[in-house]
């Protein structure tokens, strides 16, 4: 594993325990709107329905505006620090000049709409279950703070995009500098896919990654394997490859002139 890559990967981590650490923070602001909703449904009702509360609430609510905006910026952040990294390991490696209008792009295709994140339905459940027990308020409110309330989604997401851009950025950055060649790298884990395992250590072009399908309808230059895989693609710089699919070959680097 090369500088970089320890960076980015350390980088990733750091972000996804940086995510998990807002997640009280997180329950109790989807609470508060809640607790806003019920009073305002309350003033309105005598009779309190929890299902008609809940059906009310689903058209309405989602991630917390000021949290969608907190996670769309970090996420961004960390997206330009990902690609700060690959931009400085193309240009000192190459000597060439990497633009960064194509990133630009890429920042534009891997922001996530937090705002499609389902609330409701865990909400509907807990709804009805206090209906069913005969509950008060204060026990759905104490049910659903102990609920995920799409906090789980929120990580999936963001780990997610964050994958796909790291490995877009990279490619992207190794198009620009002139690479030809890429490895499949990563470990092997006894949980590695079949399809991981037949092109790990194995060296392609982007035209031939591109071409390949994880079966998952994900694309395999940015997601490899497909959901939650921890593969990445290496950039091969001076690197001549001898056959298709080859295993990588440390002799197969041009030597400097
Ligand atoms: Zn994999």
């Amino acid at each position: 594993m090369n500088r970089y890559r320890k960076i980015v990967e350390t980088m990733k981590k750091e972000f996804a325990a940086d995510i998990e650490a807002g997640k009280e923070q997180y329950v109790h602001a989807v609470i508060r709107e809640i607790d806003y909703e019920f009073r305002k449904y309350a003033e309105k009702n005598r009779v309190i329905d929890f299902k008609k509360f809940a059906d009310n609430m689903l058209r309405r609510l989602r991630v917390p505006a000021t949290i969608q905006t907190q996670l769309s910026n970090d996420l961004e952040d960390m997206q330009r620090k990902i690609n700060t990294l690959w931009k400085e390991m193309f240009e000192t490696e190459t000597n060439t000049k990497i633009s960064d209008r194509a990133i630009t792009n890429l920042l534009a295709s891997y922001q996530i709409d937090f705002s499609s994140i389902d609330i409701g339905t865990t909400i509907q459940e807990e709804a009805k279950r206090a209906v069913n027990t005969g509950t008060g308020y204060n026990t759905l409110r104490a049910a659903l703070q102990k609920r995920n309330l799409g906090f789980g989604e929120i990580e999936t997401l963001s780990n997610t995009a964050i994958a796909m851009f790291d490995n877009a950025a990279h490619v992207e950055n190794a198009k620009q500098a002139g690479v030809m060649y890429y490895l499949y790298d990563g470990a092997e884990h006894p949980n590695t896919r079949v399809f991981c395992k037949e092109h790990l250590d194995r060296v392609y072009t982007y035209t031939e990654l591109a071409a390949m399908s994880n079966g998952q309808g994900l694309a395999v230059v940015t997601s490899l394997g497909g959901y939650n895989c921890t593969h990445y693609l290496t950039a091969l710089i001076n690197y001549v490859r001898k056959e298709y699919g080859e295993i990588f070959n440390a002799n197969h680097f041009r030597r400097a002139a």
